[in-house]
């Protein structure tokens, strides 16, 4: 590997991470931290203040990976630390109301057309576990569809990848998760009607829910036709089944509304997580009051939650969707995000390289490809890594932190100046140099 740049020093991060080996599985407590897709060993983080981060080493970062989504304002916000330290003096949690989780609602509520009534979590996981409950508990049916390249977190019915063919039962992709539940899983490519078709006219009256990604952005950025998306919503609806909108990363990101209202359409139940946190442990559910009227204790399909809705936490959520809500937050955030791309795009169309940048929003995607679309999962090509890996570990070097997975898109956040954004525009230029070199 030869870089026109030392490497950073990473030896106080390197010590502790062979400390944190003892201690977890792989030195991490999530696995893509542990930088197995990219050069080195990962960096312990120090503290982070607005678009920067400092390690172990004292290295300084702009950062880009922004908590995988959720610090849409950035580390160390004044107002959402204020909050978290007004209640922490409070008490921590309850087990019982509080108006906080009253006043997060109704920010959200009144926000947000596509949902009627939520219920609170405490990550993406559990909110679309929750959802698949909800949606197989309405329906009375058991079969679910999902879509290859689209994660909705940890739990067993969704760790679950494509076998061969147009229309397959899934196969688990974790270890641990039983053959039966695989078999309520469907796995189909995104942005594939005919396979859509397939699904129904196969196994009609059997399909409880169909769950899908607002915009795809787990495995690369896969932004899918307008018209495929609303042909989802029709077959759906036309079929009796429901649609779940897994807005996780795109839920307060493009928007209250979301990428439901980016696509135009109506879903049926809507899972929510990251942002909507403030960087605290939160998640979400929402749909119409009518499908919402079958959770406990209302109705039959039980969910619940110790630290559900938890004070701190919800505290936090309302002072980040307080600023959210404010006009102009979005649009500003997408203009810095747009000049961010074109000036790349333009450098790269100029001397030739073989990246395209994908965006929405302010979620950006490089791809080292030459294809002018990526929708499936199956259009990545996994060599092209290899050239993330070089330019991940040029930009460390220059102090921009993008995450350590050429298949993660990068976030800009409302705490990034004019300034961050030109240094980094200047890092990534001599990063791709150093990838084509
Ligand atoms: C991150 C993510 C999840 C899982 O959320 P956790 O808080 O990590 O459990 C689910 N769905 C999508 C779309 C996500 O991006």
């Amino acid at each position: 590997m030869s870089t026109t740049t030392k490497d950073i020093s990473r030896e106080k991060s390197a010590e502790l991470f062979e400390k944190a080996k003892q201690y977890f599985p792989g030195g991490v407590n999530s696995p893509v931290r542990a930088f197995k897709s990219v050069y080195g060993t990962p960096l312990f983080i120090e503290r982070g203040d607005k678009a920067h981060l400092w390690d172990a080493d004292g290295n300084e970062f702009i950062d880009f990976c922004c908590s995988w989504g959720p610090l849409i304002l950035g580390h160390n916000n004044d107002n959402i630390r204020e909050a978290v330290t007004a209640q922490l003096s409070k008490g921590l949690s309850f087990g019982a109301p509080t108006q906080l989780e009253n006043k997060l609602a109704e920010l959200i509520l009144s926000n947000n057309k596509h949902i009627e009534k939520i219920r609170f979590v405490s990550s993406g996981t559990e909110a679309v576990m929750s959802a698949i409950r909800l949606a197989r508990g309405y329906t009375k049916r058991d079969k679910i569809v999902k879509f290859e390249g689209c994660y909705h977190g940890h739990s067993d019915s969704l760790l679950v990848k494509a076998g061969s063919g147009l229309v397959t039962f899934g196969e688990t992709s974790s270890a641990g998760v039983p053959q039966a539940f695989a078999a309520e899983t469907i796995v189909i490519a995104l942005n594939d009607r005919e396979a859509l078709q397939e699904v129904f006219s196969t196994y009609k009256d059997e399909i409880a829910a169909v769950i899908i990604e607002g915009i795809p952005a787990n495995n690369g950025l896969l932004i899918q036709d307008k018209d495929y998306v609303q042909y989802l919503r029709q077959i759906t609806k036309d079929n009796g089944a429901l649609l779940i909108f897994d807005e996780v990363i795109t839920g307060f990101r493009l928007g209250f509304n979301g990428a439901a209202t980016y696509y135009d359409i109506q879903p049926d139940i809507l899972t929510y997580g990251k942002i909507i946190g403030g960087g605290m442990p939160v998640g979400a559910y929402g749909a119409s009051n009518e499908i919402m009227a079958h959770i406990s204790p209302d109705g039959g399909v039980y969910q619940a939650g110790t630290l559900s809705g938890n004070p701190v936490a919800m505290a936090a959520g309302i002072a980040a969707l307080s600023i959210l809500a404010q006009p102009g937050f979005y649009e500003r955030l997408e203009e810095v995000t747009t000049a961010f791309v074109n000036e790349l795009r333009q450098y790269i169309q100029e001397k030739g390289y073989g990246v395209k940048i994908f965006t929405v929003g302010s979620i950006f995607w490089f791809a080292f490809t030459d294809q002018e679309h990526i929708k499936r999962a199956d259009e990545i090509d996994p060599a092209s890594m290899e050239k993330y890996k070089v330019m991940h570990r040029a930009l460390l070097n220059k102090g921009i932190y993008f995450g350590p997975s050429g298949y993660e898109v990068g976030f800009i956040s409302h705490a990034h100046t004019a300034e961050d954004i030109n240094t980094a525009i200047k890092a990534i230029k001599e990063s791709l140099d150093i990838v084509y070199q």
